[in-house]
């Protein structure tokens, strides 16, 4: 938490912007939340204990988070944009729901080796890697 937080006060004061306490809340929120939450499931947790945080500050505070590098963000064909700690970026790949929109995680070091091989073998170096599956999970197959 407390380089995190440090990189986040620095990008802000670089940029002009203050620590708020409310911009501090949002940050500490979404590192403890969920993976892959939307700024507007994030604004809808933080509502009860935080009803004076509206959505506009969590939806332009998780923008900022992003683009200091702290969160990612992904797109899952919902339109919708979702967040999670971009330490957990590369590594990790997604199974979508296209039923109920379930995210599961998944690693797996062949597909890793594969991907590199896929890469080295058009001389590209790989930066990131991005893998997507779209289906329907268990409980979905059975509806
Ligand atoms: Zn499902
Ligand atoms: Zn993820």
């Amino acid at each position: 938490m407390g380089a995190v937080k440090k990189q986040f006060c620095e990008y802000l004061a670089k940029h002009n912007l203050k620590v708020t306490r409310q911009r501090e809340i949002i940050l500490e929120a979404f590192l403890q939340s969920p993976s892959h939450l939307s700024a507007e499931e994030l604004y809808l947790r933080l509502r009860k204990e935080h009803p004076n945080i509206g959505y506009a500050t969590v939806y332009r505070t998780m923008k900022l988070l992003a683009e200091c590098g702290i969160a990612a963000q992904r797109h899952f064909g919902d339109r919708q944009t979702r967040y999670e700690p971009s330490t957990s970026e590369d590594h990790h790949y997604h199974l979508i729901c296209e039923s109920c929109g379930q995210i599961v995680e998944f690693e797996d070091e062949r597909i890793e080796q594969l991907l590199q091989q896929v890469a080295s073998a058009h001389q590209f170096h790989l930066n990131h890697q991005r893998l997507e599956l779209y289906g329907l999970c268990p409980k979905c197959q059975t509806r």
